[in-house]
């Protein structure tokens, strides 16, 4: 582990991007922008079915140091990858050279669309969010991106909105299907919250988090190879569900109602439904406990969470399981759950102090000795959205 702290991994961030870039521009960037990582406490699966969702903003960032150019020109250095790639903002196209630029590219192409008048800019971006962990660096990249056009182009773009323009971006510009939940988080976040969000209305509570225990995130390292097609097929399984059961989403449906009406439904569109109708439900007994600060209850609603994403949602997988259960087997280990689509990705699991050294020693050992793989352990803290670093 790093003896790091989360202020100096971050300041390491902004003193390299603003490094790097005057190094590629031979100016000063005039504004430093964080884009923080986020997990999902609990509530997974639920975003298309217009339920919860209960997730934090983590510190792990996204950084960009940016200045404004005077010629419509986009001009972008990923220091991380080693690459460069430039875009005209009155004719922006897909780089299919430079993938990840698309990210830039297509929040550019998102603001202008809604009518947001765009100046061009030199930028550096760098991160400390693991690429392809399920930690949502992709939505960070364009959180930073969407607040450093507004600061280069003098505009004020409401949280919510900023978030709904960086999904569109990475909707239909870059092509990869996700809910608001991410972009959502990483707009509006605030330190030590966590955001109870209504998929359906779009409105958000912040959470104040227990602030004793630790919210660990353990990536199993197992990439989620079956997420699309089963990610797909279970959507389908939910509008089924909700068809025969004449709503419009499952959010519209109680425990009690599922259990009178189970006789309507075929096993394994049951089973779907139970997961998300259950799910919803635990969302908010999680706010209740968390208000309350009932942390055994929180953690029985994390544990119950992902045996019903194993059992009845079918999307962990042994790797998963494993992490789980290496965590369930320990003192001092509030909760643990499987976070993010599922078949691969992370845990999520709320950790007593005393107990992190122990767990972050036997966790690891339990896992590979199960899997043969080597996690990756973060040890995080709730923060706040995307912002301007002085
Ligand atoms: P994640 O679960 O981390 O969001 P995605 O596949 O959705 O995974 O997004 C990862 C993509 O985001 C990368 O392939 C890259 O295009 C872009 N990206 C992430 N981090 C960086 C970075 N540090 N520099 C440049 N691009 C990045
Ligand atoms: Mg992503």
């Amino acid at each position: 582990m790093s003896s790091r702290t989360p202020a100096d991994r971050l300041g390491d961030l902004v003193e390299a991007a603003r490094h790097a870039f005057r190094r590629s521009y031979l100016r000063e960037p005039a504004h430093t922008v964080a884009a923080p990582g986020r997990v999902n406490l609990i509530g997974e699966h639920t975003d298309y079915n217009e339920g919860y969702v209960l997730p934090a903003a983590i510190d792990r960032h996204v950084v960009v140091a940016a200045a404004p150019r005077t010629d419509g020109t986009v001009h972008v250095t990923a220091i991380d990858l080693g690459e460069s790639s430039s875009f005209d903002l009155q004719a922006i196209n897909v780089d299919t050279a430079h993938p990840w630029s698309n990210y830039q590219r297509g929040v550019a192409w998102a603001l202008q669309g809604a009518g947001h008048i765009l100046t061009g800019m030199d930028m550096v971006v760098t991160s400390d969010v693991p690429i392809g962990s399920g930690l949502s660096s992709s939505a960070a990249i364009e959180l930073a991106t969407a607040h450093a056009f507004e600061l280069v182009s003098r505009l004020e773009i409401d949280g919510v909105q900023r978030a709904l323009l960086c999904q569109q971006a990475e909707n239909d510009f870059v092509g990869m299907r996700c809910g608001i939940m991410d972009q959502y988080v990483i707009s509006l976040g605030q330190e030590h919250h966590a955001l109870l969000i209504d998929c359906r209305s779009l409105e958000y509570r912040a959470i104040p988090m227990a602030q004793g225990p630790a919210l660990v995130i353990c990536d199993t390292k197992k990439r989620r190879g079956l997420v699309d097609s089963e990610y797909n097929r279970r959507r389908q399984e939910c509008e089924r569900g909700a068809e025969a059961l004449g709503v419009r989403a499952l959010r519209d449906v109680t425990p009690e109602t599922l259990d009178a009406r189970a006789s309507e439904l075929e096993p394994v569109t049951l089973k779907r439904c139970r997961h998300i109708v259950t799910e919803n439900q635990r969302v908010l007994d999680a706010v209740a406990a968390l208000e309350a600060g009932d942390l055994p209850a929180l953690g029985e609603l994390m544990n119950a969470s992902h045996v019903s994403l194993r059992d009845d949602y079918e999307v962990t997988g042994p790797e998963l399981d494993a992490m789980a259960e290496a965590a369930w087997g320990l003192d001092g280990v509030i909760g643990a759950r499987m976070t993010g689509a599922g078949f691969g990705g992370c845990t999520v699991n709320l950790v007593e102090q005393e107990a992190l050294d122990t767990f972050l020693a036997r966790v690891p050992e339990a896992y590979r000795a199960a899997t043969g793989l080597d996690p990756e352990i973060y040890v995080c803290r709730a923060v706040r959205g995307v912002h301007r670093v002085k």
